[in-house]
């Protein structure tokens, strides 16, 4: 097939290109590397079914002929939710409508990479596809949570009304090589802060939970529900819930790093809870993490190490 992968030099798109390619399909990556990285395609750039596109979806979608587009294209960390919060809304909005446009032109099926964001600060743990969220549309995560829960909308209503044929995936916290070391999440920064055997940065006191999914499941799970027919939201992500103080005890005893935590302010409207209800993704796709937290975290920190 001939595939448009929007965000393909970005932290998950990467693996997803690198995984297609692998398959032998010819991939086209779309990226404006404000947050992806060209040094995570660089060992795709050779392959002749491989083609890389410096361009930004809010202005430009290349128009050929493909089968499949995903979209996994925008900036995901909270540290850029407070730097280029503008960019993250017109991503998410503009540039999703310039990529369904796209689709019903070719009459490509395409994929929207949404978001456990849309659920906001939980309150019900875990989180099924049925929920809809505790977003507050005017707080510093607004740009992001609120640019998905729009391309969602956009999403269905192409399915709806222009017959374009679609798929949301709900990704949950992911983690792998390939994120940026200063990204500013969670992984990255306990990675390089315990490898440096500094202390942690905990913000709040650190009892909010995340349940972490490696990234070679996500891609998994994001080309299941590709070539599956569902068009309903699926949620995609580990359903361990950990403490972020139980996830740097994870990564201090990897490295053997014994420096206290220091302790910060928790960021405005970050999700005390965070679980995904995968009922969905089991029946529907046969799908479930199979990576376990210490086999992904060995894979993560070889690495970091680079960074160090
Ligand atoms: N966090 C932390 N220290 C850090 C980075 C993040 O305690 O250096 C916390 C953050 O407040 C949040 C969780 O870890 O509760 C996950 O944050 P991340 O930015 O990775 O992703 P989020 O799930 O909030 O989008």
């Amino acid at each position: 097939m001939k595939i448009l992968i929007a965000g393909g030099s970005g932290f998950i798109g990467s693996h997803l290109s690198e995984r297609l390619l692998n398959e032998g399909h010819e991939v086209d990556v779309i990226d404006n590397l404000v947050s992806g990285r060209e040094a995570n395609i660089s060992h795709l750039m050779n392959h002749e079914n491989f083609n890389f596109i410096k361009e930004d979806i809010v202005k430009n979608v290349p128009d050929n002929d493909y089968d499949r587009i995903y979209n996994m294209a925008s900036p995901a960390s909270p540290v850029d939710f407070k730097k280029i919060p503008l960019e993250i809304l017109m991503t998410g909005s503009i540039g999703h409508k310039n990529l369904l446009d796209q689709a019903a032109k070719c009459g490509a099926r395409i994929l929207f990479a949404s978001t456990s964001e849309v659920y906001g600060d939980p309150l019900v743990n875990p989180q099924p596809e049925t929920y809809f969220g505790n977003v507050n549309c005017r707080g510093e995560r607004a740009c992001y949570d609120e640019a998905k829960r729009f391309g969602e909308a956009l999403t269905v209503n192409y399915q709806n009304h222009k017959g374009v044929e679609t798929r949301t995936v709900r990704i949950f916290n992911t983690y792998g090589p390939h994120m940026a070391p200063n990204d500013g999440r969670v992984t990255p920064n306990f990675f390089i802060q315990s490898l440096k055997g500094e202390p942690l940065t905990i913000y709040g006191d650190g009892k909010q939970t995340r349940s972490l999914c490696y990234v070679s499941d996500m891609v998994e799970g994001l080309i299941r529900l590709m070539e599956s027919d569902i068009t309903d939201p699926v949620n995609i992500g580990n359903q361990r819930e950990m403490t972020i103080l139980e996830i740097g005890d994870a990564i201090n005893a990897m490295t053997g790093n014994k420096s206290k935590h220091t302790f910060f302010e928790l960021p405005e409207n970050d999700p005390k809870l965070r679980q995904p209800d995968t009922t969905r993704a089991k029946e529907l796709l046969n799908w479930e993490a199979k990576v376990s937290l210490e086999e992904g975290l060995k894979k993560s920190l070889e690495y970091f190490k680079q960074f160090v």
